[in-house]
């Protein structure tokens, strides 16, 4: 591994800074969002179509873009996977994980992921995002897939298993979050 500035090596993986010109080099992990959306008291899960967990159940969701609020991306990727509008109704928590394998530096990309609790906002449609999704299904609390059929599942067991609770507990949680970006939501 070399220092992109000026081509020293580097002494090991970022982060680290180069003691040739002293540029420092970060990995930082990327942010991810997922709702966890509910109907009729079932949960809304996506089949992977690519890897990595090609196959595999999943909640639904994907990386922040550039300057893109976490609750915007959870109602963008539930667009472009499901085809449904969803409304995100409170913030479910936050889990660290990795995505796929090492890379060819042997380096696993760390991810910061948050989930919502949400409910539908349009017509009951799902359409599975071709690209990136071969199935959609409402699951109902005896239906959830075990975990060795989930996709990430040191981090989709746990928040499967909140959702379970919070089903448990009077159904998903309404809360209000200072931080939502959408008008009129925040106040
Ligand atoms: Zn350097």
């Amino acid at each position: 591994m070399f220092c992109p500035g000026c081509a020293a090596p580097l002494p090991k993986h970022p982060p680290v800074t180069c003691q040739a010109c002293g540029t420092s080099h970060w990995r930082n992990p990327k942010p991810c969002s997922g709702a966890l959306v509910t109907y009729q008291g079932k949960l809304l899960l996506v089949r992977r179509a690519h890897d990595p967990w090609a196959g595999r159940w999943d909640i639904p969701g994907g990386f922040c873009e550039p300057g893109e609020h976490p609750v915007l991306t959870a109602v963008r990727e539930l667009e472009e996977e499901t085809g449904l509008a969803i409304d995100v109704t409170a913030l479910a928590g936050m889990w660290m994980d990795t995505y796929g394998p090492p890379g060819d530096d042997g380096v696993e990309e760390s991810t910061l992921n948050l989930y919502y609790f949400a409910e539908l906002a349009g017509p009951d449609n799902p359409r599975p995002g071709p690209t990136e999704v071969s199935e959609v299904r409402w699951m109902g609390l005896d239906e959830l897939p075990p975990g060795h059929e989930l996709a990430f599942p040191d981090q989709e067991g746990p928040v499967l298993a909140l959702w379970k609770a919070a089903m448990a507990a009077g159904g998903p949680p309404r809360h209000r979050m200072p931080d939502d970006p959408r008008p009129d939501r925040s106040r």
